[in-house]
């Protein structure tokens, strides 16, 4: 049977985690205790970061309900970003499951801004 890994815990075939550890660079624009965030490799507007806790969940209710304050350090971030970026504006998504997009299957805020944007999403 392979390895499992307690929630939370660092999960090593993870690409976030292993930004998060160094092993993989990025483009880091802002770290504290809790979160990371780095500029999105296939940009989607001007402002497309990336906050990521750095604990492993596999999306942002697991998150959500192992830890909370983790969850309001990753808006608190996404707000400051937007900020330094110099947007006013900006649309956060979290991408949860397959079937809507999500790829990376480490919990991550996405901060978009510096376009116009039409709602409802496609
Ligand atoms: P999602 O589709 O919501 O799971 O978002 C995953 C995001 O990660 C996509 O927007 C990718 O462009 C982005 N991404 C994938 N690999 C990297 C990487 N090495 N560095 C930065 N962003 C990445
Ligand atoms: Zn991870």
């Amino acid at each position: 049977m392979p390895p499992t890994s307690p929630p939370g815990a660092r999960e090593d075939d993870c690409l976030f985690c292993k930004i998060v550890a160094g092993e993989v660079p990025a483009d880091v624009v802002l770290e504290t205790e809790q979160v990371l965030a780095f500029r999105d490799i296939n940009p989607q507007a001007p402002t497309h970061v990336l906050v990521v806790p750095r604990a492993h969940h596999p999306h942002a209710a697991a998150t959500a309900g192992a830890d909370p304050a983790a969850m309001a350090a990753l808006v608190a971030a996404a707000a400051e970003i937007a900020r330094l970026d110099g947007h006013e504006d900006y649309r956060l998504v979290f991408n949860t499951g397959a079937g809507v997009g999500q790829t990376v299957f480490h919990t991550h805020l996405h901060v978009l801004a510096g376009r116009p944007m039409t709602w409802p999403p496609g």
